[in-house]
């Protein structure tokens, strides 16, 4: 591995050599790195959920739309992957992208409608 270009906290890995071991580790070819990059960019490297930053080698992970495990003849196709957080693919597991925003809507409509939960004793005083 080079030394140059280092990213984010990586020790291993200029930005080229992890685009394409993301490649081999996720879409079982080192071929899609170049795609990977300009993926990334067009997304201008933002989550496609939360539209946090994503710095290589910190918290930038690659997701199946409709996820390898249960499409496993998708999992080489570029047109099937998007750049999510890390914690955003941990939480999507293997759920579709539709299961997946289908879920939050779900969670949202229980507790983020709701009425405040600490309200100040003293917030009606004047
Ligand atoms: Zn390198």
């Amino acid at each position: 591995m080079c030394r140059q270009d280092r990213v984010g906290r990586s020790t291993q890995f200029c930005d080229w050599h992890w685009f394409r071991e993301v490649s081999k580790n996720r879409m079982k070819s080192a071929d899609f790195a170049t795609a990977l990059k300009e993926l990334a960019n067009r997304q201008e490297y933002r989550c496609v959920y939360t539209g946090e930053l994503l710095l290589p080698a910190v918290n930038m992970s690659l997701d199946h739309i409709l996820p390898a495990s249960r499409f496993p003849h998708l999992v080489s196709d570029i047109e099937n992957v998007q750049w999510v957080t890390a914690r955003i693919n941990w939480m999507k597991g293997d759920y579709t992208h539709d299961e997946f925003v289908n879920q939050c809507q779900q969670i949202a409509a229980k507790f983020c409608d709701a009425t405040p939960v600490t309200t100040p004793p003293f917030a009606e005083d004047t």
